[in-house]
């Protein structure tokens, strides 16, 4: 067949996680937890299923669940969200903002994306005929250029994707970003879609500039979360999408003839555990601490740290030691030190490469130990 990505691999997250698991490495590469998810919320799934909730529930989402997530967003972001119109629950982050981009591009269109990016970001615009115009994130520190931004802006502008806290690099966006998003899109027809899936993983007391706080931003937005990244469960795949009520009406028509509901007995769970508000408020601190742990162990090491503010991983450059490619370096790290990480050339459309590999911290202190007590040889 006539490839529609013909410029694409496996995803390098597969590609790392399989080489780890063929050498029996520590896989600090695709990004999950190694500890357990909360034991409550697992026997809430159990008891949903053995109370019935087998079978479709909501194509939009469980009621209940939105509702819960609706009042979330007006207590923490002060937002006023319609469950009914605004929220779609989705099988993963990634899910949701693919349905996005699907719902609004058309052949031709341009989107701004900044590099690094996430690495379906690019894919998804493209398999929609549509063009990323990329823009490197400032160094150091990874923040948007803004008047770059707004020389970068034409007539075929549809879409600004923004990630905070960001994948791969740990960088977070402030309120002087935001008014700065909000001024360059004013007036205009182009749509923000917003990565908030490590919204509850930000650390040094910075508050998580979301898109809901914004309602100017936020009736031309898709806002994209994940459950798996808040309740250490990436591999339940289910996330949800919020977003003005004309926008979710089009996402919705997309949703329904893909994947049309997630898992029952899994929104029944989320449901009731999400009044737990503790579990989600104390993330941050919860891995903070892991990211702590884990720098004061890489000081043992030739690394250099990029630090994260945000998400659960952090980068660190390695151009003073070495001059292999960071693809080079990870598989070497992989194979002969025992250790996974994603080298960030993956996270560029043309693989620049900085010297630059990120790491996942959300790891049992063991599991950190463990990782870095091979690298502490390294030259
Ligand atoms: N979001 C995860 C990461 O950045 C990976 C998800 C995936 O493997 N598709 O590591």
């Amino acid at each position: 067949i006539h490839s529609k990505l013909h410029n694409v691999g496996t995803t390098i997250f597969t590609v790392m996680s399989q080489l780890a698991a063929e050498h029996g490495a520590v896989n600090l590469g695709q990004g999950f937890p190694d500890f357990p998810m909360s034991d409550e919320l697992v026997s809430l799934v159990d008891k949903a299923m053995r109370n019935g909730w087998n079978q479709y529930t909501h194509m939009n989402g469980l009621p209940l669940l939105r509702e819960r997530l609706a009042a979330k967003a007006a207590q923490l972001y002060g937002a006023a969200i319609d469950p009914d119109a605004q929220i779609t629950i989705t099988p993963g982050g990634t899910y949701a903002i693919y349905t996005a981009l699907t719902t609004v591009l058309q052949p031709g269109d341009e989107v701004i994306v900044f590099e690094p990016a996430y690495d379906s970001y690019i894919p998804n615009i493209e398999i929609n005929g549509a063009k990323p115009v990329l823009i490197p994130l400032r160094y150091p520190g990874y923040s948007i250029p803004w008047d770059e931004v707004r020389s970068k802006i034409s007539g075929r502008t549809r879409m600004i994707m923004i990630n905070s806290p960001h994948n791969p690099t740990g960088s977070v966006l402030r309120e002087e970003d935001m008014r700065q998003l909000q001024e360059i899109v004013a007036g205009t027809h182009i749509i923000v879609l917003s990565d908030e899936v490590y919204e509850h993983l930000i650390f040094d007391g910075i508050a998580h500039q979301s898109v809901l706080r914004y309602p100017a931003l936020l009736e031309r937005s898709f806002v994209c979360f994940s459950f798996g990244k808040t309740y250490h469960c990436t591999g339940w795949k289910m996330g949800y999408c919020i977003s003005a009520p004309s926008l979710m009406q089009e996402f919705r028509k997309v949703h329904q003839f893909n994947c049309f509901s997630c898992d029952t007995s899994k929104q029944v769970a989320l449901a009731e555990y999400i009044t737990h508000e503790d579990a989600y408020l104390s993330l941050s601190d919860f891995m903070q601490q892991k990211r702590d742990y884990f720098r004061k162990l890489m000081e043992a090491t030739p690394f250099r740290c990029i630090p994260s503010h945000g998400s659960y991983f952090e980068c660190y450059g390695y151009g003073h030691f070495s001059n292999e490619t960071d693809k080079e370096l990870a598989i070497r790290l992989t194979r002969e030190y025992g250790i996974a990480t994603i080298p960030v050339s993956a996270f560029y459309k043309e693989g620049k490469d900085d010297k630059v590999l990120r790491f996942c911290f959300a790891k049992k202190e063991q599991t950190l130990e463990r990782a870095v007590e091979k690298l502490v040889h390294l030259c």
